[in-house]
């Protein structure tokens, strides 16, 4: 359903705002905001509906939403939405179901008078859980001369109570918080009782006791729980990545942010110690498939794919989160290091290996830097040598990374593109970068053989690479009938179980004449 038809059905309800929930969370919002120069979209996509209404409110609409059936608008439902700083303003509320829009329903609110006066005394800008992560991105401008960081979490028992007493002693601890954060604008309210805040890690005041501090005022006796997630050990983008993912992460789960993200972040933060350890102390192993041609079915490289603790842990997760806390160009220049070794080794005589190399870590000059250094005085390595992109989704900058790569091919290694085809770039990738090999998806590969048009699609860019002089390997030939259509398609190489699958000394399926060729493969080009 696209916005305009969204848009007329917001003037057919004659509302200010529509918006859509999708379970808990509002998907979509658009209309006037609750005041001047405020936007539903921005204010509310994202937020569970708890967040937006009073309690009251939100009980009154959660059961409207819930009998909403499709075409009938529900009988008009009085709320009293959070505006911010603690006010809220009255508006009239209709739920509705668009059979386009199921399993979402949707609501339409007017607004009815003005804002409502400050029911506390809540000092202003203190940020939501997006907020916070916006706030600590804003931090990455100060690049590795930043302060150290750390992220405390307090949760205050007791502090859900809507008793004015309860309201009065939250106030004086929004704002004692507030004071104790990064430049006294670093707290978060993540639910009514658990705040984060960024801090410098030297800072040693005592959360908890101003916390105690203000129930005493208030006459409460308050227990906090404050604990601290260390980020400051790392720069400061790595800290944002950090606390980004234990948001998301959060989020996707689907559990109300406040609950688990403290937790969350907390074992992000593990995970990316324990991953920075993995990568110091090399603890990973590479295993090789290999790679043959499709008319011989001679090797003709291997490529080397790395295992974490034992055969059965695939490494896309723990190489997916290194990706998104800026930790892979390490590990992939651990994954070259320890490649290059092996090449050295006598059994390796010869064999031409490929090492995956995320193309995050060709967004600096360092990776490369790093790869043409230690095969510096191995120019024989360099050239039994392949570089594969992988998550080309991260090349922002195609110019520099096509200088890099070009420097390497200059060196005599040779580059190929991983996985293409997935992205809708892919084609762009291909025009812009100087490359030798494409890889194609694997996700073709399974297709070819009964999907006409696929096998169409792989043709034309057989063809195409043929034209511009790259070659091309087909990834996850599991059987003979995709081998033999990709044979007739003009595909000079594969990789998959058909061939022989990822092992700790390279070996191919079955063909003892295969096992005797290897180390006897012609050079690429
Ligand atoms: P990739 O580079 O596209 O590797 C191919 C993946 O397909 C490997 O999964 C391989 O084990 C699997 N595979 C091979 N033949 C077949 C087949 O016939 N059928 C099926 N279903 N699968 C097959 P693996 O080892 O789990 O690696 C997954 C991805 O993780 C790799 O995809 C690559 O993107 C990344 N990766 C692995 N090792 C490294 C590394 O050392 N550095 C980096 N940056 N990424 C790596
Ligand atoms: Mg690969
Ligand atoms: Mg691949």
């Amino acid at each position: 359903m696209n916005i305009k038809s969204r848009l007329l059905g917001m003037a057919f309800a004659s509302s200010d705002v529509l918006f859509e929930l999708d379970g808990e969370r509002v998907t979509f919002a658009v209309g006037a905001g609750p005041a001047a120069g405020q936007s539903p979209g921005d204010l509310w996509t994202g937020q569970a509906l708890e967040a937006l209404m009073t309690p009251a409110s939100c009980a009154r609409m959660t059961a409207a939403l819930g009998a909403a059936v499709p075409g009938v608008r529900s009988a008009p439902i009085d709320v009293e939405v959070l505006i911010g700083d603690g006010r809220t303003r009255k508006a009239i509320a209709h739920a509705f179901a668009l059979p386009d829009l199921a399993p979402s329903v949707s609501c339409a609110l007017s607004w009815q008078g003005p804002a409502m006066g400050v029911t506390s005394v809540r000092p202003a800008g203190l940020l939501d859980a997006r907020g916070l992560v916006k706030r600590l991105g804003s931090l990455l401008a100060l690049g590795g001369t930043g302060p150290e960081l750390a992220i405390d979490f307090v949760e205050i028992p007791g502090l859900k109570a809507t008793d004015s007493a309860t309201r009065r002693a939250g106030a004086r601890i929004e704002a004692g918080l507030q004071a104790a954060s990064l430049d006294g604008t670093g707290t978060a309210q993540l639910a009514p009782d658990r705040f984060a805040l960024i801090r410098e890690s030297c800072d040693l005041t005592d959360l908890a006791a101003v916390i105690r501090d203000a129930g005493r005022a208030e006459g409460l006796d308050l227990s906090p729980i404050t604990t601290r997630g260390e980020i400051g050990k790392t720069d400061a983008s790595v800290a944002v990545r950090t606390l980004r993912r234990a948001l998301e992460d959060c989020l996707k789960d689907g559990a109300s942010a406040g609950d688990r993200f403290g937790e969350r972040l907390k074992q992000t933060v593990r995970d990316a110690e324990s991953f920075r350890n993995i990568v110091r102390d090399r603890q990973f192993k590479l295993v090789w498939q290999p790679i043959v041609s499709m008319d011989k079915r001679d090797v003709h490289h291997f490529e080397a794919l790395t295992r974490f603790g034992g055969a059965k842990v695939a490494p896309v997760g723990p190489i997916g989160m290194a990706e998104d806390l800026g930790l892979i160009e390490a590990f992939d220049l651990a994954v070259v290091e320890k490649a290059l070794a092996q090449m050295r080794h006598p059994g390796f005589n010869r064999v031409q290996v490929a090492v995956n190399v995320s193309a995050m870590s060709l967004l600096t000059d360092n990776y490369v830097d790093k790869v043409l250094g230690m095969t510096a005085s191995l120019p024989e390595v360099r050239k039994r040598l392949l570089i594969e992109l992988t998550e080309t989704t991260a090349l922002t900058d195609l110019e520099g990374a096509d200088r890099r790569l070009t420097l390497l091919r200059d060196a005599g290694i040779r580059i190929c593109l991983d996985d293409f085809g997935v992205g809708t770039a892919s084609y762009d990738y291909l025009r812009r970068l100087h490359v030798d090999i494409v890889k194609i998806d694997g996700g073709f590969v399974r297709d070819v053989e009964f999907d006409p048009k696929v096998r169409t699609m792989m043709g034309h860019l057989i063809d195409l690479c043929r034209d511009m002089k790259i070659d091309t390997v087909a990834e996850m030939v599991e059987t003979e009938g995709q081998a033999s259509v990709l044979q007739e398609l003009g595909v000079q190489f594969g990789q998959g179980w058909l061939f022989g699958r990822p092992s700790e000394t390279p070996t191919i399926a079955a063909s003892a004449s295969a096992a005797r060729r290897l180390g006897e493969v012609a050079g690429w080009g």
